[in-house]
């Protein structure tokens, strides 16, 4: 297959991509902006690779999305570009609502016209995959769990313009029959994220000997997925999912976050011990984010049955792999802060 993926230089979208040529005969194009959180140094490992192909592109750029097309016939397209941090998009939300909301407006417009062009063969392979959060459904009390028929309700500026995207996507399906599928996933870690996020904050500003924030009292819950466990039920849900369809995908991995700060810190004295003190000691409790949502977790049940795929990593595992990526790549990160 030829597959556009959107955002393939940032953390999730590169983890997508390397997975794609280390592991299939697949062509990926990666479509990126290279905003602040897009990196091609997260390519590195592939960029030499003949089926790989890079385009310097706006998602809300109309003209330049069909010219892309047109070149590359894709197949599929895995629409991963977004601004994605809860943060940001309270303080500056505007450039949330100009890429995850108008930027998918536009990617799914050029993918309506390009498909509506394609013979009936190509049309049976076309999928149209949007990537999403579990952060559309709000928030959840201490029980329960989300399902793809949980209501919508989101809370922050960022889950609100990606609860936008994946109704656009769901009408662009309902209404034109663009062969869409949605996916909308847990906590993702694991190497190449961008410093700003809980866990690689916390490892790089306990090795660096700064204080370790954590909100509040540190008691909202997440449920925490491994980003290539993620990568790969995204190729598996991409090339064997049922159009139209919804899956959630988790990591059955729930804690809290003063839960995953205190583990850092416990692996980081086994692995790379400092004198003196644990680095719980550097742990510092600040002003809670407003509206911070209490509890998030998922309820996989759907792809497991449905399509057979769970996560191979459990958080021990994939917190020790994380953090040895860290300790190893400080080059990558240094330049970032
Ligand atoms: P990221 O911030 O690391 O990467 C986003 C990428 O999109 C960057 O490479 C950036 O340059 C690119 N981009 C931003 N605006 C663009 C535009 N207008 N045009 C083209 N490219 C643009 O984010 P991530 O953590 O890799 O998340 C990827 C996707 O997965 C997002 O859609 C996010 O909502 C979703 N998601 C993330 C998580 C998570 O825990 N990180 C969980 C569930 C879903």
């Amino acid at each position: 297959m030829r597959i556009i993926i959107t955002g393939g230089a940032g953390f999730i979208g590169s983890a997508v991509i390397r997975y794609l040529i280390k592991n299939t005969d697949h062509v990926v194009l990666n479509l990126d902006k290279l905003t602040y959180s897009g990196n091609l140094e997260n390519l590195a490992d592939i960029d030499q690779s003949q089926r790989y192909f890079f385009r310097h592109t706006d998602i809300c750029n109309a003209e330049a999305l069909q010219q892309i097309f047109e070149e590359l016939k894709p197949d599929a397209i895995m629409h991963l570009a977004a601004e994605s941090h809860v943060d940001r998009s309270i303080n500056s939300p505007a450039v949330f609502m100009q890429t995850n909301i108008l930027g998918t407006y536009q990617l799914l417009e050029c993918a309506r016209g390009y498909y509506e062009s394609l013979h009936s063969k190509q049309k049976k392979i076309f999928r149209f995959h949007h990537i999403s959060t579990d952060e559309v459904y709000g928030t959840l009390g201490e029980t329960g769990l989300f399902t793809e028929d949980s209501p919508y309700s989101p809370n922050s500026p960022y889950s609100a313009s990606k609860a936008s995207s994946d109704h656009l996507v769901r009408a662009w399906h309902e209404t034109y029959k663009l062969p869409t599928i949605i996916t909308n996933c847990s906590n993702n870690y694991g190497p190449y994220q961008y410093p700003e996020k809980l866990i690689p904050k916390t490892i790089i500003n306990a090795v660096s000997g700064l204080d370790i924030p954590v909100y509040g009292e540190g008691k909202q819950i997440r449920d925490w997925l491994y980003v290539d466990d993620h990568a790969q039920a995204l190729v598996h849900v991409l090339l064997n999912a049922d159009i139209g369809k919804t899956y959630n995908i988790g990591g059955n991995n729930e804690m809290n976050n003063l839960g995953v700060v205190r583990t850092i810190c416990e692996l980081l004295d086994k692995i790379h011990p400092k004198e003196g003190s644990s680095y719980a000691a550097q742990i510092k409790f600040v002003t809670d984010r407003p509206g911070h949502d209490f509890r998030y977790a998922i309820d996989a049940s759907r792809i497991k049955a449905e399509l057979n795929w769970q996560p191979a990593e459990s958080f021990q595992s994939g917190l020790k792999k994380t953090i040895l990526w860290y300790l190893e790549n400080n080059s990558w990160w240094e330049k970032l802060i």
